[in-house]
């Protein structure tokens, strides 16, 4: 039975397509918005009462979601609570896990604190980033975490100091759990000088990278010592196109949806540079991207 202080955050057989920056994807049998943890804690009971398979989504912009959708229930943060930037004590910053990462990244640049300039340029929520490590070949988000507060799907609130967070390339110990808020460390800088770390940044990535197109960044992780990006164009397979779904001829780890490509088209295009990089170089690729 569904009580009546989380009627309004659920929705059936609900739409993914819009939460994902691919803009591709079928489904949620049931999905969720708690807009607090009270009502994530309902939410969660609820799930566990029905039975149901449960996900955690952020902004999507990390996670393929299959064309005949997900099974189960889908949790989203939304609302005040989780979207909250704050700033406590000289370089502490505490924010929500549903939060903007562009967002925080700005704000932090903006009190003159520094260490999250290299993520300057990467779409999605913190929450999202700290459970992926995002970051690139300037650092990642990981050593700037200071605790975080998180709640697995029995509805069990944990808190963990970061000694006791494993962080690895694009991967955290946090998976299975809603991470609820972060704290992170900042060091203290000039305004001025973190600004121009940020446009020098992110002008690198914007001339690399296919920025303004639907996609969910890098699809594979680089092989040690490799690039993915480098090995996909060697194989030939920059601007191979499987529909509407094309490997970028800016940068060939990305896949970009070039007009209403599906799941399916991405999938396939996913195998084929596999398959095609295996052959050649005798490597598997490791998907970066989540596949739901
Ligand atoms: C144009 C573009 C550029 C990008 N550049 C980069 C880059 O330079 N570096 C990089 O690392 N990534 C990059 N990405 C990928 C993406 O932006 C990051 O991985 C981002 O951190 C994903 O956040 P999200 O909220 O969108 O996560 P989602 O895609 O929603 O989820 C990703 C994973 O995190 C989990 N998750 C989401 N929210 C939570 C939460 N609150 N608690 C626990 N788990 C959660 C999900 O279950 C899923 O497993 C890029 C993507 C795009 C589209």
């Amino acid at each position: 039975m569904v009580r009546a202080s989380i009627k309004d955050a659920l929705r059936y057989e609900h739409p993914l397509m819009q939460y994902t920056s691919f803009r591709v994807g079928g489904r949620a049998d049931v999905f969720a918005e708690p807009s607090n943890i009270l009502q994530l804690q309902e939410v969660l009971r609820y799930g566990k009462d029905e039975g149901l398979d449960i996900s955690v989504l952020g902004k999507g912009c990390n996670t393929l979601i299959s064309d005949r959708g997900v099974r189960g229930l889908v949790v989203r943060l939304s609302g005040g609570f989780f979207n909250r930037v704050e700033r406590r004590g000289p370089g502490i910053v505490v924010s929500g896990g549903g939060a903007s990462l562009p967002r925080l990244v700005r704000r932090a640049a903006r009190w003159g604190l520094e260490g999250l300039e290299p993520l300057v340029g990467v779409p999605g929520s913190l929450g999202g980033a700290v459970a992926m490590n995002a970051g690139g070949k300037y650092g990642a988000v990981g050593s700037h975490v200071r605790s975080v507060t998180a709640i697995g799907y029995d509805g069990e609130l944990h808190y963990y100091e970061k000694d006791g967070i494993d962080f690895g390339y694009r991967s955290s110990s946090l998976s299975n759990l809603i991470i609820l808020e972060v704290e992170l460390e900042l060091k203290r800088g000039d305004r001025g000088a973190i600004s121009r770390r940020m446009s020098g940044i992110f002008q690198e990535k914007n001339m690399t990278q296919p920025l303004a197109s639907k996609s969910a960044g890098c699809v594979f992780k680089n092989p040690k010592g490799l690039s993915a990006g480098a090995l996909i164009d060697k194989v030939g397979l920059k601007s191979a196109r499987v529909g509407d779904a094309v490997v970028s001829c800016k940068h060939a780890n990305f896949i970009v949806n070039v007009g209403s490509a599906t799941a399916s088209q991405i999938l396939e295009l996913i195998y084929r540079i596999k398959d095609e990089v295996k052959k050649q170089f005798g490597l598997m690729l490791d998907t970066e991207i989540k596949v739901w």
